[in-house]
């Protein structure tokens, strides 16, 4: 869940550049339809306000878990989830959710990161072109393979073209 302090179309998502000026950097601004104002005071025009460059707010996007989402217990290794937890964030949740997900989504092809940097660096970001890849280089190859057989049928007569001369 956003802030609530921050959400609210009275609310300027930044905070107060006046007040920053002056040392205090957390001072959240509001506006009305004139003017932008602080709870220390300042007020000045939208114009004004946004000239002097206020910081904005960051908003940190929280997970929320679905309406039918259950919180389930499984067993992994500690120093593995402390790293997981730590580089995927919010994203923690979403991203076993869908790892699940896939594994019951028929087999699961698993990557790990090294091939996945490869794969990266060839441009391929995603199952869908992996997929777009694997039935080119398909079509390819049996592309290749009848070529191949066309070359050989044309070394064929000619050899027996030479013969018969
Ligand atoms: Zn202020």
């Amino acid at each position: 869940m956003a802030n609530p302090q921050i959400v609210g179309n009275n609310m300027t998502g930044a905070y107060c550049p006046m007040c920053r000026n002056n040392g205090v950097s957390n001072v959240v601004a509001t506006r009305d339809n004139v003017d932008c104002f602080c709870l220390m005071g300042h007020r000045m025009s939208h114009a004004q306000f946004w000239s002097m460059k206020p910081d904005m707010i960051k908003t940190e996007v929280r997970f929320v878990p679905g309406t039918n989402d259950v919180k389930v217990e499984i067993w992994v290794n500690n120093e593995v989830l402390m790293r997981a937890k730590d580089a995927l964030g919010e994203q923690f949740h979403p991203t076993i959710a869908s790892i699940i997900r896939c594994c019951m989504a028929g087999q699961p092809v698993i990557i790990d990161g090294q091939q996945a940097a490869e794969l990266r660096k060839l441009g391929i970001r995603n199952g869908q072109e992996m997929v777009a890849t694997a039935k080119l280089n398909a079509d390819l190859t049996s592309q290749n393979e009848d070529l191949v057989a066309k070359v050989n049928e044309w070394e064929a007569r000619f050899a027996s073209a030479l013969q018969s001369a």
